[in-house]
């Protein structure tokens, strides 16, 4: 029996698109720890999936107690860290998600990378800025000060040799000591409701 065209090709992330009334979009979210990238994530997440946009959250400390738990934190792993969650994202791009990915991400070419692996005009690069003595300040998860005791090495912002090199040309800068993170959500909701209304690619 002659097999049906129509079932032989792939499915394209176009299609899915359609099926799901959206694009994928791929909103890297880079900053400091304790800048404020997972608070803000939750509540973008929550508004897009309030309106009827089907979006996922992608952090970083997720991703290393699971997919990512062999890796420690030497420049290479550091490195293949991000490599795998710029992937990951890329997957859910094609699925036809939007993929709110919060890593620290400190240098230019983790970045770039992550940029890389998506079609132009389906990435956003967000940096949520706070100082680092408002970070230490926060303190989220009481890392600074474990670094600061000695008992963490090479943490960001704090070693010498693990600076956080800021974005340039961010496609949005979220600053967290002007702005709460309810209005910074709100901020960065809308630029992900313009973006995906966009013309088509
Ligand atoms: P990150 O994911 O960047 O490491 P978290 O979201 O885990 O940071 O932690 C940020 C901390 O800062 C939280 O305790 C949060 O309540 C606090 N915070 C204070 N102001 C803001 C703001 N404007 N935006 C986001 N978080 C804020």
């Amino acid at each position: 029996m002659a097999e049906n065209p129509d079932f032989l090709s792939p499915v394209t992330s176009f299609e899915r698109g359609k099926l799901l009334g959206q694009r994928g979009l791929v909103v890297w979210m880079t900053g400091l720890s304790g800048a404020g990238k997972t608070t803000i994530a939750v509540q973008v997440e929550r508004k897009l999936i309030s309106a009827g946009r089907l979006a996922y959250r992608l952090d970083g400390d997720d991703l290393r107690s699971g997919i990512n738990a062999g890796l420690g934190f030497s420049q290479a792993d550091r490195m293949e860290n991000i490599r795998r969650a710029a992937w990951i994202a890329r997957i859910l791009h094609d699925a036809g998600i939007i993929t709110l990915a919060c890593f620290i991400s400190p240098e230019e070419p983790m970045r770039a990378l992550a940029r890389r692996l998506v079609p132009n005009g389906a990435f956003l690069e967000v940096y949520v800025r706070a100082s680092l003595e408002t970070c230490i300040q926060r303190d989220p998860k009481g890392n600074y000060q474990k670094a600061i005791k000695g008992q963490l090495a090479g943490y960001t912002g704090l070693s010498p040799d693990q600076s956080y090199q800021e974005p340039t040309k961010p496609d949005l800068l979220l600053n967290t000591e002007l702005n709460n993170s309810q209005t910074c959500a709100e901020i960065l909701f809308a630029m992900i409701i313009n973006k995906i209304n966009e013309p088509a690619r």
